[in-house]
């Protein structure tokens, strides 16, 4: 398999692996990018979904069919290999992304953080959580803060410690 010109091939910090074409880390915020990226290599992707705590949400990718198909989950590394396979390397880069359940175990409503509803790093809110996480069709953990209507990303709440 040719390599697109026009894409660079990136590697996740540490590959070392020879017949390895280029890999990415999957995480929640990438992974409609990664799936185009399989989509345009005409490898079929699908998001793959599991049961936690209650909630039916998406934990990674499931690439290839039938007996050949693997499972990234997030925080695992998609080798694309020179011949054009795809594998999986075990978590290796923690996304530090937490789902709605492990928010909700960790911070309960009420809760002070600095929320950035619009662009991370930007505009921040210093707030309070007024709801517990969720996942947003099924893939986003969200939750409300005071002083803003929508849901936020947890990806752009930072929690404030708060001294005890
Ligand atoms: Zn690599």
């Amino acid at each position: 398999m040719t390599a697109n010109p026009f894409i660079p091939e990136l590697h996740t910090d540490d590959c070392d692996d020879t017949s390895c074409a280029r890999c990415r880390t999957l995480t929640p915020s990438n992974l409609y990018e990664v799936d185009t990226w399989l989509d345009n290599a005409n490898v079929f992707a699908k998001q793959y979904r599991e049961q936690v705590d209650g909630e039916l949400v998406i934990t990674g990718l499931r690439i290839g069919q039938g007996e050949n198909r693997i499972i990234a989950k997030f925080g695992n590394t998609i080798v694309r290999h020179y011949d054009g396979r795809h594998t999986v390397r075990p978590t290796e880069h923690p996304t530090d992304e937490l789902t709605a359940a492990e928010w909700n175990a960790r911070y309960p409503v009420g809760t002070p953080v600095t929320a950035y509803p619009g662009v991370r790093g930007e505009n921040p809110l210093t707030t309070v959580t007024r709801s517990k996480a969720w996942t947003l069709s099924g893939h986003t953990p969200v939750a409300l803060v005071d002083g803003h209507s929508g849901g936020i990303a947890l990806t752009h709440l930072d929690v404030i410690e708060v001294a005890s």
